[in-house]
């Protein structure tokens, strides 16, 4: 029997209407090359995003076409979030710190028509021109005062794009699973491969991150995403935020800036922010120097890479805001889990408390989560047994963009597996220890090199840590730490080893500690692992003996 209800698809046009009809007031602060503080409403977005639907109908853009976006956090990005996708085209959001050869690559790969670019970034789309095959125009996200020289002849102003046209736009009825957003991952283990998200994915993610014990947000906030909207849709913020009524504030191109951060949050009077570890670096070191306040800010989401203690520390001790841990991939939407108290935390122990906050969190639902061994049987959730995560639900990718053949994540159908190593406890709360290709299996045990980097990170000294493998004689692989130390800091590796070896397992202790002035990340802001192995492919491991002692495993 069929219930008797209503069937209306779940459609970003869906939420766009809500926002309308409910938010139309609702403010969005953004920050662009060509205007230090510009503010608009909802009302005002939408209005214009019709303007936009109608100039890309015009060109001769339809259904499942794919348009691309190569911009920071700001106004016009949201426009054309909304208008693309909702005039039944894919949104495609392409991430400007690629390098412009890969940016080539993924562009040709989604058949891209159009590009619309950020000033800032139009150089480099300029070099590569030549070699986009499908791109038809660039429309330059800028007004026609402040458009580069270095735009080549045919490029338009987005602003004159738009402006002739009609501000209604018939929007079209969508089915629910339209193709409505590209992004494709960075490609870490060869081309990058798109992830194509449908309307349905993207209202339930929203709706499913919205809840409390996720991102908890309501009308009452104000949302600063410093996670970029060219990666993962920002983290499903440009749909939640105005989902539940929140004003919208974008930093634009300054988003790796402290100064800027602080001053947008102090004057907009933000609540809640987002973004992946290295971000928050900028701003710490900011108010650490400049002893300025982030009053307003209450709490603040930290994922993509694992959060160190220390930062969650500095956030909560001097600046009272609440640092929730959160993991995800851009296969997932992004989000899977995030780190929220349950009942009964507070009685727990300082120490168990803070090694609770230090986990993943607990998956959000629509986010199923298991964790297997190398046969493939499901491990228990008892905090300790480590394997394979694979997740499934209804935000997960079920297949990538244009490939037909095989994916090895989808091996055992119906359910995607992360390439994470992790490990779940009885309350589910989930911890990653590695990512599957960056274990280090010394003497046939593993070593979590993430377990390591945290310890590492705790000495006040040091900025940055990175571990890796480096091949050993005797026991396969060993760690070697890679350090970049705070302004004016200083630190031995004896020291180090010295601060480690009250933290971690003997035979976990790193064979050498390397110092350097920079550890290099990836487009997303994360440590770039594969950059640094190959670094360090013919590290000569320090021959001394406590060096042969610590590179021992229990019981040998
Ligand atoms: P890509 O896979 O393209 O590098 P994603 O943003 O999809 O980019 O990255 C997803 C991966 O990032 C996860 O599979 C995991 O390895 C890592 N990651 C995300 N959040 C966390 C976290 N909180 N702690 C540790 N690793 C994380």
């Amino acid at each position: 029997m069929l219930g008797l209800m209503m069937d209306m698809p779940l459609t970003v046009t869906s939420i766009m209407g809500h926002v309308e009809r409910v938010h139309g007031g609702t403010g969005i602060v953004s920050v662009t090359h060509d205007q230090p503080r510009h503010r608009c409403t909802y009302a005002d977005a939408f209005r214009r995003a019709r303007q936009l639907a109608s100039a890309l109908a015009a060109f001769g853009i339809r259904n499942g076409d794919r348009v691309g976006t190569l911009a920071w956090n700001d106004y016009r990005h949201f426009e054309l979030y909304y208008a693309i996708s909702c005039m039944g085209a894919v949104t495609h959001t392409i991430n400007p710190r690629l390098f412009p050869e890969q940016i080539a690559w993924i562009v040709n790969d989604a058949r891209d028509r159009v590009l619309f670019v950020d000033p800032l970034v139009l150089p480099i789309v300029e070099s590569v021109r030549p070699q986009l095959q499908h791109v038809e125009t660039i429309v330059v996200l800028s007004d026609a005062a402040h458009m580069p020289a270095v735009a080549h002849a045919g490029a338009l102003c987005y602003e004159g794009f738009i402006a002739a046209q009609p501000e209604a736009f018939s929007w079209p009825d969508l089915e629910e699973q339209t193709a409505c957003t590209l992004c494709y991952t960075s490609g870490t283990t060869g081309n990058p491969r798109g992830v194509l998200y449908s309307h349905r994915s993207q209202v339930l993610h929203s709706l499913f991150s919205c809840a409390v014990d996720a991102l908890a947000l309501s009308a009452r906030d104000v949302v600063m995403p410093v996670v970029p909207m060219f990666h993962v849709n920002a983290w499903g913020l440009a749909y939640s935020a105005p989902l539940v009524g929140a004003k919208l504030v974008f930093p634009g191109p300054k988003a790796g800036d402290g100064e800027t951060l602080q001053n947008l949050m102090d004057t907009e009077q933000v609540t809640f922010s987002a973004g992946v570890p290295t971000v928050w670096l900028a701003l710490l070191a900011y108010l650490r120097r400049t002893g300025k306040r982030i009053d307003s800010l209450q709490r603040v989401v930290i994922g993509g890479a694992a959060c160190p203690w220390s930062v969650m520390e500095e956030f909560e001790r001097d600046h009272g805001v609440h640092v929730h841990h959160a993991w995800g991939m851009t296969e997932m939407s992004p989000l899977g889990t995030v780190n929220h108290p349950i009942r009964g935390t507070e009685t727990l122990a300082p120490d168990e408390q803070k090694a609770r906050r230090m986990k993943q969190g607990r998956a959000m639902f629509g986010v199923e989560m298991k964790v297997v061994d190398d046969s493939g049987a499901e491990l228990p959730w008892d905090g300790r047994s480590a394997g394979l995560l694979k997740v499934r639900g209804p935000t997960v990718c079920a297949g990538y963009f244009q490939e037909t053949g095989p994916v090895e994540a989808h091996a055992e159908p119906g359910w995607f597996a992360t390439g994470d190593v992790a490990h779940i406890d009885a309350d589910g709360y989930l911890q990653i220890t590695d990512r599957a290709k960056d274990v280090i299996k010394s003497g046939g045990e593993w070593i979590s090199s993430i377990d390591l980097e945290n310890a590492a990170m705790e000495h006040p000294a040091v900025a940055e840590a990175a571990v890796i493998a480096v091949p050993h004689p005797t026991w396969t692989e060993r760690p070697l730490l890679i350090l970049v130390l705070r302004e004016r800091c200083a630190l031995t590796r004896e020291e180090m080893l010295a601060f480690l070896r009250e933290r971690v397992a003997k035979w976990w202790l790193p064979d050498d500690v390397v110092f350097v002035t920079q550890i290099p990340h990836t487009a997303t802001g994360k440590i770039l692992k594969t950059k640094l192995r190959k670094l360090y492919t013919d590290y000569k491991l320090h021959d001394d003996e406590e060096g042969k002692v610590s590179g021992c495993p229990p019981g040998q």
